[in-house]
């Protein structure tokens, strides 16, 4: 049986006042809520790993090495060091602004499990690849060389992402949905097996909002969301976890 997990990515917003939202949450959760996870820009990890209640949190990004002369960036190391228990690898703002590659997703997969951390890795196709019929090769191709092989059930998430999908109020139809997940969850068990595929959680991701959260959660291989600006104000989040518990 695999979780269901609502994933919130703050991305570059959001200060210490922000960390109110957390608390506002806890207290709209329902009473068999699926894992819930928060992931704050860096600065707010230490403190927002310190507040009480039911949600984990998660960083944004972890480098490859464990240390060295890597300005600005930080290890997987010391996202586990401040409490938080996930880390997202491979989003497709940090391939698109930082020049990332399926290989160095790999090594943050890799360096993720060795901290102790929960990689959320992402994959998703452009607009343009949709257009052109090559949605599915895209992103078997992301999953195949940005999954390394000793995923285990229960040490990674996988969260499907169209790029055209983020940030822009576009949402696949649920039929694409359906059928980009389904394709996933095949390559899961073609590579690792049903003992190792048929666990390892599916995230949508790409402008999940309240008003279609609860059409998304029919997919039956779409474990929950990777929800980007509906999870700053728990007002618009918590009605997508509860959709998501209901599903
Ligand atoms: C995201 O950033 O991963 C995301 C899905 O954003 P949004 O929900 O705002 O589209």
């Amino acid at each position: 049986m695999r979780p269901k997990i609502a994933a919130g990515n703050w991305k570059m917003n959001g200060t210490a006042s922000a960390l109110g939202e957390l608390d506002t949450l806890s207290g709209m959760l329902p009473d068999t809520p699926p894992q819930v996870i928060i992931c704050p820009p860096a600065p707010l990890l230490y403190r927002a790993c310190e507040k009480p209640g039911p949600i984990a949190i998660g960083a944004q990004d972890c480098h490859t090495a464990r240390s060295g002369a890597h300005t600005g960036d930080i290890s997987a190391e010391m996202v586990a060091d401040t409490g938080a228990t996930h880390v997202i690898v491979g989003h497709s703002e940090r391939r698109a602004d930082h020049g990332e590659t399926d290989s160095d997703i790999n090594a943050k997969t890799s360096s993720a499990w060795q901290a102790g951390l929960v990689p959320i890795l992402c994959i998703g196709e452009t607009e343009a690849d949709r257009e052109a019929g090559r949605t599915l090769d895209v992103i078997g191709a992301q999953l195949a060389s940005s999954l390394p092989d000793a995923v285990r059930p229960g040490n990674t998430v996988i969260a499907y992402e169209p790029i055209w999908a983020i940030g822009t109020g576009k949402v696949p139809t649920l039929d694409q949905i359906i059928e980009v997940h389904d394709f996933l969850r095949a390559q899961l068990i073609a590579r690792f097996g049903p003992d190792t595929g048929d666990l390892i959680p599916l995230l949508y991701g790409g402008s999940v909002k309240p008003d279609n959260a609860a059409t998304i959660f029919q997919a039956e291989n779409v474990d929950g969301a990777l929800v980007g600006g509906a999870s700053l104000s728990a007002s618009d989040f918590a009605p997508i976890i509860a959709a998501l518990a209901q599903s």
